[in-house]
């Protein structure tokens, strides 16, 4: 009967039907993907989001073996591998790419994310090597570009491009650095259907999070963490985690160049 064919909202039952195959398509990312940086914090995050969200496959490309090898255990070997992939060596970012196109036949999301605090926040923070990104980058293009399919490239910048760090000027000016690798680069490769874009975290409690402010308490790096925001609680790796995976998947197909700022709203303040 038509009763039997309709739901309490109007919707039909087709409708039903193709709404939940949206939602259950949501940021579905089927696809090879490389994580820089994935056997922690944010890399971590994504590495588990994406295999959730149906991966065909998670690089993890880290320094940190062990770990990086627990994560490729728990999301499973069929879905995930792990490669040691020192950025700030090309030979090895050219190897990371080479062998992923060998062993899957295609790079679709290369996420670049790793990098490093080597100070106190508060005295200098030394970042990556800037030429790292850079090489993660061109490598990863090169390899959508002569497979010839579309791609996805996001960048890890930061919250600090636009507060400033009192005391991290080579922090924040390498992550300038990176937001104008990712506008120039989105324009170059756009027209191969490679979208290039950054993702800007706010204060997140990772271990580089911890190094930047070792010697300082647990108790007051949390309150720190949870009053970088305006939102409710704090900030998780999985919330950036979150906007890489819609940056990643076809559900931002024509987000191109665009830095995707998460920070619970604390940019707003500082951009009044
Ligand atoms: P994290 O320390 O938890 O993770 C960084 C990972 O990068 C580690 O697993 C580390 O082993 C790896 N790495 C470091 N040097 C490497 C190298 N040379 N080659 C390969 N891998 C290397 O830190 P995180 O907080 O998750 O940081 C991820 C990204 O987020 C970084 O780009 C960082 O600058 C950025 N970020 C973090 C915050 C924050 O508050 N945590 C805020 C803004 C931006």
């Amino acid at each position: 009967s038509k009763f039997k064919e309709t739901t309490f909202s109007g919707f039909c039952k087709t409708d039903v039907i193709f709404l939940f195959s949206k939602i259950k398509n949501h940021n579905k990312i089927n696809k090879v993907a490389i994580i820089t940086g994935g056997a922690s914090g944010i890399g971590e995050a994504t590495a588990l989001l994406f295999a959730e969200y149906g991966a065909r496959v998670v690089v993890i490309a880290d320094i940190q073996d062990e770990k990086g090898q627990n994560l490729v255990n728990s999301i499973g070997t069929h879905r995930s591998t792990y490669i040691h992939c020192d950025i700030s060596d090309e030979s090895q970012v050219k190897s990371l790419v080479e062998t992923t196109v060998q062993l899957y036949g295609r790079l679709d999301i290369m996420f670049c994310n790793a990098a490093i605090v080597t100070l106190h926040l508060l005295q200098t923070v030394t970042d990556f090597d800037f030429d790292s990104y850079e090489k993660v980058l061109a490598h990863a293009a090169r390899a959508m570009v002569d497979g010839g399919q579309k791609g996805s490239i996001i960048c890890t910048s930061s919250l600090a491009t636009s507060t400033g760090l009192e005391k991290s000027t080579d922090y924040v000016m390498s992550k300038c650095a990176v937001l104008g690798l990712m506008k120039s680069a989105s324009m170059q490769l756009g027209g191969h259907g490679i979208r290039v874009n950054c993702v800007s975290p706010g204060a997140v409690l990772t271990p580089l999070f911890c190094k930047a402010f070792r010697g300082e308490s647990m108790e007051m790096m949390e309150e720190l963490v949870e009053s970088s925001s305006y939102m409710k609680g704090s900030m998780k790796a999985k919330h950036v985690a979150e906007a890489v995976a819609f940056l990643a998947s076809d559900n931002s197909e024509f987000v191109n160049g665009h830095n995707l700022v998460v920070d619970g709203g604390l940019n707003n303040v500082n951009a009044q």
